[in-house]
């Protein structure tokens, strides 16, 4: 399988995290980068550089105000006496639509979900870099590819159209969804990272031309708590076009494909003519983030299980933390995939 990525998507050196209001290293680290190319590698992935696409297949998800803040932040950041090294959010709108903030704290707060996503000089090349393997790869499929693969790091299933979350700035998945749509009249969006992919439902949230379904650790008690229940179902258009299916904690392989039978299921009777898989790892029973509890040869299992659809599939890497198995979790997906 053709994959993609580029260097300059390790330059994002994330250094602040606050869980449970403790500060921890960002878990995002650029060593993933590593263990992820490994992964592809074992898998037979031929790893290729993506062109720079410049602006326009990520403004076709993202607003251009939040594509110049995030160009433009970090600067406009540092110019400010004693601010932080990162550029992170302390006040947040309580209901968006008010006036438009013209400080740099105010317009972090307005773009920015939580301090799981601190941007520093290299966020945002690193970012469009990660989009671009996205569209990279959306693009060998419209090239008649049956499958590629997208080494997108930092990740993009929290982002927003104008706001960066967990982890995530711009929306790879939905970015190589809407290039699909150059072709494809229909588009599913099948997420499988432990975290509720809340960025991508609510970009979609109104459209019925691209389904989103989304497995993960129920939000209850879990990140990201607002989104990912299983009554949001759409909206106007696109209500019925999106599908949350959330699993108890610690839920293992088994519960896990159950889901997907289920999720396999509405993407059948959607009747997609393209399917974008938003990849996470971080379902791995040895996650750092200890959400649910799928095993390597599990992962194995839902890619194969994802390949009976038979659709061309563009698979965008997600989420997935520093453990020993990350690379074969990754080479176990593909493998099963079918390479
Ligand atoms: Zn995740």
């Amino acid at each position: 399988m053709k994959a993609f990525y580029a260097d300059e998507q390790k330059r994002h050196d994330p250094k602040a995290f606050l869980s449970s209001g403790a500060p921890l290293p960002n878990p995002e680290q650029p060593e993933r980068v590593e263990r992820l190319l490994a992964g592809a590698k074992a898998a037979g992935c031929a790893i290729e550089r993506p062109q720079d696409f410049g602006l326009g297949p990520i403004a076709a998800i993202h607003t251009p105000e939040y594509l110049d803040f995030l160009e433009h932040i970090f600067g406009r950041w540092r110019r400010i006496e004693g601010a932080s090294e990162e550029v992170i959010p302390n006040i947040h709108p309580i209901a968006r639509g008010g006036t438009y903030p013209a400080s740099a704290v105010g317009q972090a707060g307005y773009h920015m979900a939580d301090t799981a996503c601190p941007i520093s000089a290299e966020t945002f090349d690193s970012a469009c870099w990660s989009a671009w393997s996205a569209v990279a790869a959306a693009d060998a499929v419209l090239a008649g590819e049956l499958s590629a693969y997208a080494l997108c790091r930092p990740p993009g299933h929290h982002a927003f159209t104008d706001v960066a979350g967990g982890f995530c700035f711009l929306n790879n998945s939905a970015i190589a969804a809407q290039r699909l749509r150059r072709s494809a009249a229909r588009v599913a969006i099948l997420d499988v990272d432990l975290h509720h992919g809340n960025g991508t439902q609510g970009i979609f949230y109104g459209r019925a031309d691209v389904l989103t379904v989304s497995i993960h650790a129920d939000p209850v008690r879990f990140y990201p708590f607002f989104w990912g229940h299983a009554d949001e179902r759409g909206e106007g258009a696109g209500l019925g076009y999106n599908l949350n299916l959330p699993l108890q904690r610690k839920s293992g392989d088994g519960a896990f494909l159950e889901a997907m039978d289920v999720a396999l299921r509405r993407i059948r009777a959607f009747a997609p003519d393209a399917l974008v898989v938003a990849l996470g790892l971080d379902a791995f029973e040895g996650d750092p983030f200890g959400g649910l509890s799928v095993t390597t040869p599990g992962f194995s299992k839902i890619g194969a299980a994802i390949r009976t659809l038979g659709l061309p599939t563009t698979i965008v890497q997600e989420g997935g933390y520093l453990c020993d198995a990350l690379g074969d979790n990754l080479t176990a997906f593909l493998t099963g995939f079918g390479g």
